[in-house]
């Protein structure tokens, strides 16, 4: 983890962002759970990648990647659910129609299971230092900003607080008849977090949304950090 947040520095990235590949890295330092994917650059390696990944009956996920690809869903970069080589070459084609030279290649996942969208992430704050971020995830967790923090690094206290914290904690402990969600990996999920932070004092920020959170465990689906 230390050699992956030194070896950027020299290289002067796009504002400090990790790309999918040392994301990836340095999220398996710490056993965070993450969907498989593979990084693509061609529609032929796409292809075969996606193949690779889909489940029987599954579809694929295909997502630009490149320096200023931060928020992906804005730029209509994430295309889901997609099924079989012809919708796969398709997707690949029209992000490079329509990205050109933004984009530096694609990633390739599996389609997600559905379940609760969460937030889990470290912020450095100016007045505070490192603090571990939970709440609502997915597309809408800027515009309804329903988020808990606790200061890095969590005691058990901390962790069994900042789970119920958020206003939509109910939705994690058997909702409307619903099952509950595996609150274990997520409250695992945000002790590596922690851990992540105390290690790595370079980090600016490390964002995990969506997690998605069932009854039968938890995957970080996206992930972006970024260094000081
Ligand atoms: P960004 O945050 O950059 O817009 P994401 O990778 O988070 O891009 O994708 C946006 C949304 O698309 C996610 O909140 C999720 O709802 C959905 N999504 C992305 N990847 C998958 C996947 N592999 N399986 C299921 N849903 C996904
Ligand atoms: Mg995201």
């Amino acid at each position: 983890a230390r050699a992956l947040v030194e070896a950027p520095l020299g290289k002067a990235p796009g504002g400090g962002w990790l790309d999918a590949r040392e994301t990836e890295q340095l999220f398996d330092c710490y056993a965070i759970p993450r969907l498989p994917q593979v990084c693509a650059r061609t529609e032929q390696e796409t292809v075969d990648a996606a193949a690779r990944l889909a489940a029987p009956d599954g579809g694929v996920v295909v997502k630009a990647q490149g320096p200023g690809l931060v928020h992906k869903s804005d730029r209509g970069a994430v295309l889901l659910d997609l099924h079989g080589e012809q919708e796969v070459r398709a997707a690949y084609r029209d992000l490079t129609a329509r990205l050109g030279a933004a984009l530096t290649g694609v990633l390739v996942q599996p389609m997600a299971a559905r379940g609760t969208e969460l937030l889990a992430g470290v912020i450095q704050d100016e007045v505070f230092g490192a603090l571990v971020v939970f709440g609502l995830g997915g597309t809408t967790s800027e515009l309804l900003a329903d988020h808990a923090a606790r200061l890095a690094p969590l005691t058990d206290t901390d962790i069994r607080e900042l789970l119920v914290a958020p206003r939509c904690a109910p939705l994690l402990f058997g909702y409307r008849g619903g099952p509950p969600a595996d609150v274990g990996g997520l409250a695992d999920l945000l002790a590596r977090l922690s851990r992540m932070a105390d290690d790595l004092p370079e980090l600016a920020e490390a964002e995990c949304n969506p997690v998605i959170a069932r009854p039968d465990g938890i995957t970080v689906v996206d992930a972006r950090v970024r260094l000081l």
